[in-house]
């Protein structure tokens, strides 16, 4: 970390600089692209066992798409055709993007 006020060398990852007091950003490490898209509901692409609508969901909420697919199903014989109807408007609305992660 070099102050770009001062030009004293700081020891990684210090907040503060040694001589001027001058603060220095924070570097995230996460690309902004990577980032609105873990945010965002979509279906995966790529991973479209039911037209990729429950790995988008698992993408979103973080959770394990087996385990989201599982409680679709699992939700599908308890409502019978009400989350079917869901699902197939979901898959209408939900806008199609490159899954990453999986
Ligand atoms: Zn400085």
């Amino acid at each position: 970390m070099i102050c770009e006020q001062c030009g004293t060398e700081n020891p990684p990852g210090a907040l503060f600089c040694q001589k001027c007091g001058r603060q220095f950003e924070v570097q995230q490490e996460v690309p902004a692209s990577v980032y609105s898209q873990q945010h965002k509901l979509f279906r995966c692409a790529n991973d479209k066992v039911l037209g990729g609508v429950c790995s988008g969901l698992a993408v979103y909420s973080n959770l394990d798409v087996s385990l989201v697919r599982l409680l679709a199903i699992l939700l599908f014989f308890a409502s019978g055709t009400s989350l079917f109807i869901a699902y197939i408007i979901a898959w209408i609305i939900i806008p199609e993007a490159e899954c990453i992660g999986e």
